[in-house]
């Protein structure tokens, strides 16, 4: 019987050559089981035939265990080109240390075209560690993180208003992950 991958789970066990790996197909989703927080998932690895539960390797389970895992930080960022009535877009998605432009996709701005990037973000990056991932305002991008995303990355808008080409306000909007305590984000 052949099962579909899962794309945005990778395998837990240490020992395993696809530890950490994403984009490997190695993973399936295997059984569900009830905690008193609801119903859980157990994923299998084809790879090692380990099965681990769905918070492991999430980014909350890492944050629990780490924050200083959080320092890669990946951006998307979108730039309008062509005449003002039809205008082609640029989307790119930039791992931010290094500046390389891991994906790029040229089109309309619409819900296809962002998952076309992030599902070339997700087949391209050897993703090891879960990483911060931040896009401006525009509502389909959410829709679209949290449908391919939500388990590899801590998810946030960045909403820049701007008077005659100048920034103004910079707003910050936490998508996926929690607040500290003290009120800040771990961003
Ligand atoms: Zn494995």
């Amino acid at each position: 019987m052949k099962y579909k991958s899962v794309r945005d789970r990778c395998c837990q066990n240490e020992k395993c050559q696809d530890f950490r790996k994403y984009g490997e197909r190695n993973i399936i989703r295997h059984s569900k089981y009830t905690t008193r927080q609801g119903r859980r998932r157990r994923y299998l690895c084809k790879t090692c035939e380990k099965t681990f539960c769905s918070t492991k390797g999430t980014p909350y389970y890492r944050l629990h265990k780490s924050r200083l895992d959080f320092d890669e930080v990946a951006q998307m960022t979108v730039e309008g080109v062509g005449t003002k009535k039809k205008p082609v877009w640029i989307f790119v998605a930039i791992e931010v240390w290094s500046r390389m432009w891991t994906s790029m996709v040229v089109g309309s701005r619409n819900y296809r075209n962002i998952k076309a990037l992030l599902n070339h973000v997700i087949d391209t990056c050897q993703i090891v560690n879960p990483f911060i991932f931040t896009t401006d305002g525009f509502e389909p991008y959410s829709w679209a993180v949290k449908n391919l995303m939500s388990s590899i990355c801590l998810y946030a808008q960045v909403i820049k208003k701007r008077r005659k080409n100048r920034v103004i306000k910079v707003e910050r909007r936490l998508i996926i992950g929690t607040k500290q305590k003290n009120g800040t984000t771990p961003i």
